[in-house]
């Protein structure tokens, strides 16, 4: 099969078809990703405060923020981009329709020979569907902060926990057994890379926002001059510069760019 000819550390089934999507194609490393977008902020005068908002009052023509360190700021107009967590600590005047779901993500530790041998592995995206695997994604062996490398590949599990409250989900960040997942991630990995030579395996938690129309809500609420860009739907890293400059677009002309539909990322409350 020419895709298993081509790349020859993937190995799928004769019915599997691919398409290779050529260079910038690639992969970001997220770490990188958010330390140039910190960057661009704080050069053009963006202040940045490692803190949490628990509170958003509207006060006169105004919003007053409050954070759990104690500040306060006011503003004219807000911008509520708290992702899986925005419908969380009273930012926004009524919930938005947002499935939260956790996620498992495997690192499968390499030798840095390995590494090297992979480095040429086109990311993937494997729409493949099983009882209990659904939408592998896989990113060749990356250096970590911890000096080892790892190749990252995360999907969805029929072991995937629904959300419906905070309290779950910092349940599942502090406490939540995500190596239970290990067996089946191990599985779905070795399925279609059996050669693949791993030293070790870990697991990392973490969570997923869904809208109701599968694109970022990005909009209006009901309080004037306070604003939303949250749902991620698993996939908005990728294009957040693009995204950010949508709602950036959306606070300062309170619509969608013109060559977007303003029901492009309508915000949907419960
Ligand atoms: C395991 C996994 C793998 C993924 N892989 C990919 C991928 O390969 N490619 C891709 O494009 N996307 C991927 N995604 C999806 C991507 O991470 C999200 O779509 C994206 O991060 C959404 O961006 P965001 O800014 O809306 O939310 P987030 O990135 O979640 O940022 C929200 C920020 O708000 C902060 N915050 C929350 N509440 C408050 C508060 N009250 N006060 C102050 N700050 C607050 C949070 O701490 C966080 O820093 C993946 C997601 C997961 C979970």
């Amino acid at each position: 099969m020419a895709i298993n000819k081509a790349f020859p550390d993937y190995s799928f089934s004769d019915s599997a078809f691919g398409m290779l999507e050529q260079a910038p194609s690639g992969h970001i490393n997220p770490l990188q990703l958010i330390q140039a977008q910190l960057h661009v902020f704080k050069k053009h005068n963006g202040d940045v405060y490692n803190d949490t908002v628990v509170k958003i009052d509207s006060v006169n023509n105004s919003y007053r923020i409050k954070t759990t360190e104690g500040r306060t700021f006011t503003s004219h107009q807000v911008l509520v981009t708290a992702g899986a967590f925005s419908n969380f600590f009273g930012l926004l005047p009524r919930p938005l329709d947002l499935e939260l779901e956790s996620e498992t993500v495997l690192l499968a530790q390499v030798s840095s020979e390995e590494a090297e041998r992979l480095s040429k592995l086109p990311s993937l995206l494997y729409e493949v569907e099983t009882e209990k695997v659904e939408g592998i994604y896989l990113v060749q062996p990356v250096l970590y902060p911890d000096g080892a490398h790892y190749i990252k590949m995360g999907c969805n599990l029929n072991t995937d926990i629904t959300f419906q409250n905070l309290e779950q989900i910092q349940s599942w960040f502090r406490h939540g057994d995500s190596e239970s997942n290990i067996s089946l991630l191990r599985e779905a990995l070795h399925s279609f890379m059996p050669k693949l030579d791993v030293l070790s395996y870990k697991t990392k938690k973490c969570i997923i926002s869904r809208t109701k129309h599968k694109q970022c809500y990005i909009g209006p609420t009901e309080r004037k001059n306070l604003f939303v860009a949250a749902g991620g739907n698993g996939y908005s890293a990728m294009c957040s510069d693009a995204l950010g400059e949508i709602a950036a677009h959306f606070v300062l002309h309170e619509n969608t760019p013109s060559d977007f539909s303003a029901q492009s990322f309508e915000p949907v409350v419960i």
